[in-house]
């Protein structure tokens, strides 16, 4: 079955292709189809995850799969969020459209600076997914991952990205940034999430590996 994925990013392509391809499932970036991004508005990665799922179905005319993450800090609330990947770019640390990497380290900073001080150091990375069977799916499937840990005064670490250097994980005793890619896509918030949704697939949408 072709199951339509609302990004055009070949990484997550790949990851989620290896996750649910064993369900007979063929996955397909939008951007292959000619459907353009959806806008990403609201305020919870739930909501964001559903309408862009809920768009790329309607454009394509078939199931398609969403997902929407970012980091959660305890000590701010729940932020940065969704906001995540926009963080130094909302306080006007840095003009529009400047490279990923640019942004990244913006945003660390800023989150440095921000937690200065601060004693609670809880964070999580956040992964939602959601799939919907057609544009109208009133059962929409939904599987959330997290991946917890605490927040380090510097950045430590140089693979992964985002905000991979600033979480330092207690259990394995390094930083996000200081796994190599093949361990941390095995643990990781998407990960989770995939597994999660895999289950949900073959309960709710009768397809088994
Ligand atoms: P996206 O949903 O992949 O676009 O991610 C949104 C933003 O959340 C990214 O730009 C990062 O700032 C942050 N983020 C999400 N997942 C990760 C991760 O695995 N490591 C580091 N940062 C992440």
């Amino acid at each position: 079955m072709r199951l339509i994925l609302a990004s055009n990013n070949p990484k997550k392509l790949r990851e989620l292709q290896a996750l649910l391809g064993p369900l007979g499932l063929n996955l397909i970036n939008q951007g292959a189809l000619g459907i353009p991004e959806a806008e990403e508005p609201h305020i919870t990665f739930v909501e964001n995850a559903l309408a862009k799922a809920r768009h790329a179905a309607q454009a394509g005319q078939g199931p398609a799969i969403a997902d929407d993450s970012g980091l959660c800090v305890r000590a701010l609330g729940g932020l940065p969020g969704v906001r995540s990947a926009r963080y130094a770019l909302d306080a006007g640390r840095h003009p529009e459209g400047v490279p990923r990497e640019v942004a990244d380290t913006a945003n660390n900073a800023l989150l440095i600076e921000t937690m200065h001080g601060k004693n609670d150091r809880h964070a999580h990375f956040t992964c939602l997914l959601v799939a919907v069977r057609h544009a109208e799916d009133p059962e929409p499937l939904i599987a959330e991952g997290h991946w917890a840990g605490t927040l380090l005064e510097a950045q430590q670490g140089h693979e992964g990205f985002g905000y991979d250097p600033l979480l330092w994980l207690p259990d394995h005793g390094c930083s996000a940034a200081e796994m190599n890619a093949e361990q941390k896509n095995a643990i990781s918030h998407r990960a989770i999430a995939c597994r999660r949704m895999r289950e949900l697939m073959a309960l709710h949408w009768g397809l088994h590996a």
